[in-house]
């Protein structure tokens, strides 16, 4: 065997290495070969925003550990990857990056720019995903900005508009006013922001006023009813009179209901069109008449008579000093109210009623739950969190976006009677403004003449199919499909259960009457020094060339796994980081000196015949930390991974094995070749066990030490090839691990004793004695005490039945010894 040098260059061995694989090609799916079972993973195509921060390592270490350990399992491994190119935001900093603005310059121009921004940063973040040391298979990566990416999009549309799963409508939605487009729910995010409660007093048309509490003035111009609880008794006589609204001085009609709450402010509200979502509620169920005032691009409108043109914030400030002037302003009080803000860009949300495309989403709840029912959820709560997502949605998905870069809507309009005329299932990738629909005439009333639809989708509708695209939809045949689909395992963060999972859920749900994934993995998110989520904006994150140029991908990755428990929140820290780098370290000089006593070692396929009982010790602990390794990658646990692996090689193998083991691995003129042997056989089988579970976490230094030290022999390409070591709970020897420890806890003990006494390790013992009550572990002691006195430099050693002085072993009460 050869010797490992006595440094290394981690960093310099990662690239190699990974520019080694991608040569060897050995994470490529292997299409033609049927007898392997297959193991989909469906990669959530990620946003290239450019950005790439220890946040983000999180969620590809899960998915990659999960790949490697599958791929030693036996799985031929599909690992996709794609990019989810469009959407707002791209559309934002593509304006930024370029200095220009959307409205500014021809569309195709801008799209044009839109690609060149994603396919710089998709670059930059491709790269740090090959840092990480992830095994995708670059031959299947794709863009969904592509035409071939959009033709599998539009047929989606196509198939579930024809199965009544998608309807135009003009219907209230969340509107953002800076991005000026359509939003769903799950781009919502909804915060606690301290606001004014303002008391208005409205007058009654018979005389007398009632006061209504709002947080919104800037909105009585939009007021269709003022509403009361029927409980109420203070109000209840006022129900069906007529109240003059101030500012707009329009007589609407007090009606009573339930959803009031008669301990918020005075008791009185205004129902506007529409302030919220209770508004819409309210005008839905009393066929209320709809007034807006908001413009899509968040000012007042016409409606608003002399507030026309101010923004909702101006509008608040002049409406309430009016108010004042007036003298209707009661008073005004803070308050904490939820704010519902734009996910993409933070604006205050508003609702608009505006025609849109929609999924028919919310018919599937009940199919939703019972399908995350069939499905593994690791951590399993997070099956809750999507089943209540769904239940609370009260709106079906608005798919539609009033954007230019996105997948386009294959519709057009007849321009005479409206009639929608939706694209053929073979006319994908289209763009209904560059090309005409299949059909000449309008088959409702033969005109000619059509107008495309100039929205597009969201961008959630390109990147929701991904678990039958990735398996090869609809390019073929069901049987084909099926050996991939349901992906086995989809992950995603807490942060995008409400849209990933969610709507990959309903859309294959709707397409295919079938599960997406059978298995759904969810990372938690990473915290900044700050506690809070890291993030560019907040400015509290760690970029990662900051960690991989100073400790690497496997450094990386190791903080990730042992971060903390699947599916919590872990803050990054930089002495995890640190740890992580001590425990490479270690491993290499192990190995390296494993290496150094291994050099003669030729490799035997069996053990030896009667191992001495140290060496046994070790290797039922190594097959245990085996299973125990294996069980909790099936249940994806990584941190009890980490924290398996380093114990076993930190204390087990390194601190007490190797040194109990070197005075047989040095001197076998005094204890012999067999015993020798018998050593090397154990240290060779152990380290060649540490690296083969450690693969899946830490690709490269496992690969570097395996290649140097054991691919000659073993012959594996690489030992991502190698098989995951198959050892059954039931065939380990519990003995040798109880008989073991004790001989282990007797030499560490007496070794502190030379070290609490100050006198050096290598210090002779003239003679020692150990005194053990029980007659089991006197065997144990007696049959093992070379091995005490190898390790120990003891000269005489024995091993007596009684005697109630001495130092204690630590565990073991009744054992106890004199003489260091
Ligand atoms: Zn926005
Ligand atoms: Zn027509």
């Amino acid at each position: 065997m050869r010797t490992l040098p006595k440094k290394i260059d981690f960093l310099a061995a990662e690239e190699k290495w990974q520019q080694k694989w991608e040569e060897w090609g050995i994470y490529h799916f292997d299409w033609k070969n049927c007898s392997k079972s297959t193991f989909s993973i469906d990669t959530p195509p990620p946003y290239p925003s450019g950005e790439f921060h220890m946040g983000n390592v999180l969620n590809w270490v899960y998915i990659d550990i999960v790949a490697r350990y599958k791929r030693m399992r036996g799985f031929n491994v599909h690992f996709p990857q794609g990019w989810d190119c469009h959407g707002l935001q791209i559309e934002r900093r593509t304006e930024n990056e370029y200095g220009i603005e959307k409205s500014g310059i021809p569309t195709a121009e801008f799209i044009r720019l839109c690609k060149r921004f994603v396919d710089k940063y998709v670059d930059i973040m491709k790269t740090a995903v090959r840092q990480l040391g992830c095994s995708n298979d670059w031959t299947m990566e794709y863009k969904t900005m592509n035409p071939d990416y959009w033709r599998r999009t539009q047929l989606s549309f196509i198939i579930l508009y024809k199965k009544g799963y998608i309807y135009q409508g003009t219907h209230p939605v969340n509107w953002c006013p800076n991005c000026e487009t359509a939003i769903a729910d799950a781009e919502v995010n909804y915060e606690s922001h301290q606001g004014d409660l303002f008391y208005i007093k409205f007058l009654l048309e018979e005389g007398g006023h009632l006061i209504v509490a709002t947080t919104r003035p800037e909105l009585i111009p939009a007021c269709v009813t003022v509403a009361i609880n029927p409980k109420d008794n203070r109000f209840r006589k006022y129900a069906g009179r007529n109240i003059v609204t101030p500012i707009s001085r329009r007589a609407v009609k007090i009606i009573k209901d339930n959803m009031v709450d008669p301990e918020f402010g005075s008791g009185v509200v205004m129902i506007c069109t529409f302030g919220d979502k209770a508004d819409v509620k309210t005008v839905a169920k009393y066929k209320l008449p709809v007034t807006e005032v908001i413009t899509k691009d968040g000012k007042m409108n016409r409606r608003a008579g002399k507030y026309e043109g101010l923004t909702l914030a101006e509008a608040k400030t002049a409406i309430a000093d009016d108010l004042e002037k007036q003298g209707l302003m009661v008073k005004r009080e803070p308050v904490q109210q939820e704010i519902g803000l734009c996910d993409r860009c933070g604006a205050p949300i508003e609702i608009l009623e505006t025609k849109q495309w929609f999924m028919r989403t919310r018919k599937l709840t009940e199919q939703v739950e019972k399908t995350a029912n069939t499905i593994k959820w690791h951590p399993d709560y997070m099956k809750t969190r999507l089943i209540d997502w769904a239940k609370s949605l009260d709106w079906d998905w608005v798919i539609s976006r009033q954007r230019v870069f996105g997948t386009p809507i294959p519709i057009w309009y007849c321009q005479e009677c409206g009639e929608i005329i939706l694209a053929d299932e073979d006319s994908p990738p289209i763009d209904p403004k560059q090309e005409n629909p299949n059909v000449s005439k309008c088959p409702r009333c033969n005109h000619t003449k059509f107008t495309p639809e100039r929205d597009v989708f969201d961008t959630w509708m390109d990147s929701s199919i991904t678990c039958a695209v990735h398996a090869g939809w609809p390019n073929v045949s069901e049987t084909e499909l099926r050996r991939l689909f349901p992906a086995d395992l989809h992950a995603s963060g807490t942060d995008i259960i409400r849209t990933w999972v969610y709507y990959l859920m309903v859309r294959h749900l709707a397409l295919f009457n079938e599960k997406p994934y059978k298995t759904c993995l969810i990372n938690g998110m990473v915290l900044g020094n700050d506690g809070r989520k890291m993030s560019k904006s907040l400015g509290n994150y760690i970029a990662t060339p900051e960690v991989f140029k100073k400790y690497g991908a496997d450094t990386s990755r190791q903080w990730a796994a042992g971060g903390g428990t699947t599916g919590s929140d872990i803050p990054f820290r930089w002495p995890d980081v640190e740890y992580a780098w001590r425990f490479l370290i270690k491993l290499w000089n192990a190995c390296r000196f494993a290496s150094l006593l291994l050099n003669d070692y030729e490799p035997a396929k069996k053990a030896p015949a009667d191992l001495p009982l140290l060496d046994k010790w070790l290797l039922t602990k190594m097959d245990h930390t085996t299973v125990k390794v294996g069980e909790a990658l099936e249940r994806c646990q990584f941190n009890v991974v980490m924290e398996e692996i380093r114990n076993f090689t930190w204390r087990d193998l390194c601190d007490n094995y190797i040194e109990a083991a070197k005075h047989r691995l040095y001197k076998n003129e005094v204890y012999g070749e067999e015993q020798r042997r018998a050593a090397q056989y154990t240290l060779y089988t152990a380290l060649f066990r540490v690296l083969q579970i450690f693969a899946p976490i830490a690709p490269h230094i496992t690969e570097e030490i395996y290649q140097k030290m054991f691919a000659e022999d073993l012959k594996h390409k690489s030992i991502h090839l190698s098989s995951w070591p198959e050892v059954k709970r039931q065939e380990i020897d519990e003995e040798a691990v109880e008989k073991g420890d004790l001989l282990v806890a007797v030499i560490r003990e007496i070794r502190r004793e030379k070290a609490r006494k100050r006198i050096p390790l290598n210090a002779v013992i003239k003679e020692l004695i150990i005194y053990v009550e029980s007659e089991e572990y006197n065997r144990v002691l007696s049959r093992n005490a070379k091995d005490i006195s190898g390790t120990c430099r003891i000269q005489k050693i024995a091993v007596m039945p009684q005697g109630d002085n001495g130092v204690e072993v630590e565990g073991y009460p009744d054992v106890r010894f004199v003489g260091v």
